[in-house]
């Protein structure tokens, strides 16, 4: 059922668990996690980041997730994963999307909060919610950081307490140490950053991007300090390469697209409902 991300992160803050967040950028990826979901039982949030307008336009993947959102026997909230300016969420609203992430996060502190608002404002007199994003993740770095510090990037507790409190906004992308994509180095992850700017601003959900390539124990431990959402897609997409891989082995002659299509769906939908349980802490 399509849902906003209001009473989803408010039932994981309840009961201590996080949910996923996955990107649509195929029809088979929507339908994979929408699978996990209901094998699993968990409530999930499907998003679609316009980086991959290249392989999936935002006009067909808007209608596309909406309708797997209404089929889902799961609540799945339709969510716009990274949008960089106010005029691309308010289209995903337009849409029908019932939440979006804007993310000033490249912006100053004040701009990304005076656009924060803005959109706020718009997306809960819809009755959809928003994510927004402080303190930097490092883009496309691959764990490599050159002349910075982890901590250069980590979110200051005073201003997300200022941020959440004049912005309004349901769900908070924090910085403490993840990365987009692939991981080249082992991570340092702060737990001590999720803890302290959880307490700064009175138990308001957190996010964590850069999900994929965490130890099982590292995921535990980022929802015991008070991480209610985790974007997950690099790995499911590498599952799903794999489970491909593997069918063009098995049958190297006369395969036909839609064996390679169902087996890439199944590859990412396992993957996907793996973290789902270590979410959720049954695994
Ligand atoms: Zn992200």
């Amino acid at each position: 059922m399509l849902v906003n991300m209001k009473e989803m992160l408010a039932d994981a803050a309840k009961n201590n668990y996080a949910v996923g967040g996955f990107n649509c950028s195929s029809l088979e990826s929507g339908m994979a996690a929408v699978r996990a979901s209901e094998e699993t039982g968990m409530p999930f949030v499907l998003q679609f980041a316009p980086v991959h307008e290249q392989y999936l336009a935002m006009s067909v993947a808007g209608p596309l997730m909406l309708q797997l959102a209404r089929a889902a026997k799961t609540p799945v909230a339709v969510h716009l994963d990274h949008g960089s300016s106010v005029e691309v969420c308010l289209r995903a609203l337009a849409m029908g999307f019932t939440s979006v992430m804007f993310d000033g996060s490249a912006l100053s502190y004040e701009d990304n909060k005076a656009a924060t608002a803005a959109v706020a404002k718009t997306a809960h007199a819809l009755g959809a919610t928003i994510e927004a994003e402080l303190g930097s993740m490092p883009h496309n770095y691959n764990g490599e950081l050159g002349n910075y510090a982890p901590e250069d990037f980590y979110t200051k507790p005073e201003d997300a307490a200022e941020f959440a409190g004049d912005t309004g906004v349901d769900a908070l992308a924090i910085s403490f140490g993840t990365v987009h994509g692939i991981y080249k180095t082992t991570p340092k992850l702060s737990f001590d950053v999720i803890k302290k700017v959880r307490a700064a601003t009175n138990g308001l959900p957190l996010v964590m991007h850069g999900g994929s390539g965490l130890t099982d124990a590292d995921y535990r431990e980022a929802v015991s300090c008070g991480i209610r959402k985790v974007n997950y897609y690099t790995y499911g997409a590498i599952a799903g390469g794999r489970g491909v891989y593997d069918l063009v082995k098995e049958k190297p002659e006369g395969l036909q697209f839609h064996d390679i299509a169902v087996r890439a769906t199944k590859a990412i939908a396992d993957d996907a409902a793996r973290v789902m349980r270590v979410l959720a802490g049954k695994i």
